[in-house]
């Protein structure tokens, strides 16, 4: 479904240069439409054509498939912090200016503090990663944008919101989706696509509610 997500990206592209077509986007916003087709892995009508027993055909009971979502927010108070405290800590250090960046033995001294200031400096929660072997940061392609996995879930939870309040699995409501965002790829600004879209800003509601912190 995921993956999908990224082919209907680029399947329904309508740009007069191919520079921005599909998943030439930014990189917090490629994540995203990928992101909202997992949505109909776990829809009833969509889940009732591929979840059945592979010997009786019965389809998945409704009571396994709530236990599988509900496992969704677990942990999620502490996934989510070692996430941020990360995601902090890369912005920490690439908004340091050339004559600000600490001499190797101060790394551990800068981190430390880098997660202090941002009120992420918890001896029970680590970052995920360390800045010494933090490899998606340096050189990896997400160097200041360790942030982009879930800033696309924030879009991604508020899009499936829209979904929902309109119908769900609807021929008109994936015909929206297409024409105002997905056929664009990065021809328009995002956050422009996104009103175009949702008609409004992103909310950050949705997902706290999806990972049970709300
Ligand atoms: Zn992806």
């Amino acid at each position: 479904f995921h993956e999908f997500g990224h082919a209907l990206h680029g399947f329904f592209s309508d740009v007069e240069y191919p520079y921005f077509a599909g998943t030439a986007v930014p990189r917090d916003f490629v994540e995203y439409p990928s992101q909202v087709n997992e949505m109909w892995a776990t829809w009833p009508d969509v889940l009732a054509n591929y979840a059945i027993h592979y010997e009786t055909g019965e389809p998945m009971p409704k009571v396994l498939l709530d236990k599988v979502l509900e496992t969704a927010a677990f942990n999620q108070g502490f996934a989510t912090t070692e996430y941020l405290a990360a995601s902090l800590l890369d912005q920490a250090w690439h908004q340091l200016t050339a004559d600000e960046v600490p001499a190797p033995q101060d790394v551990a001294t800068f981190e430390a503090s880098a997660l202090q200031e941002a009120g992420v400096g918890l001896a029970v929660v680590p970052p995920r990663y360390r800045s010494t072997y933090f490899s998606h940061i340096w050189g990896s392609g997400y160097s200041a944008g360790y942030y982009s996995y879930i800033w696309a879930e924030v879009l991604d939870a508020d899009s499936v919101e829209w979904f929902k309040e309109n119908g769900g699995l609807r021929r008109e409501n994936g015909d929206h989706f297409r024409r105002t965002l997905l056929s664009k790829g990065g021809s328009v600004d995002a956050m422009d696509l996104y009103r175009a879209f949702r008609g409004t800003e992103p909310n950050i509601e949705p997902l706290l509610v999806r990972r049970g912190l709300n």
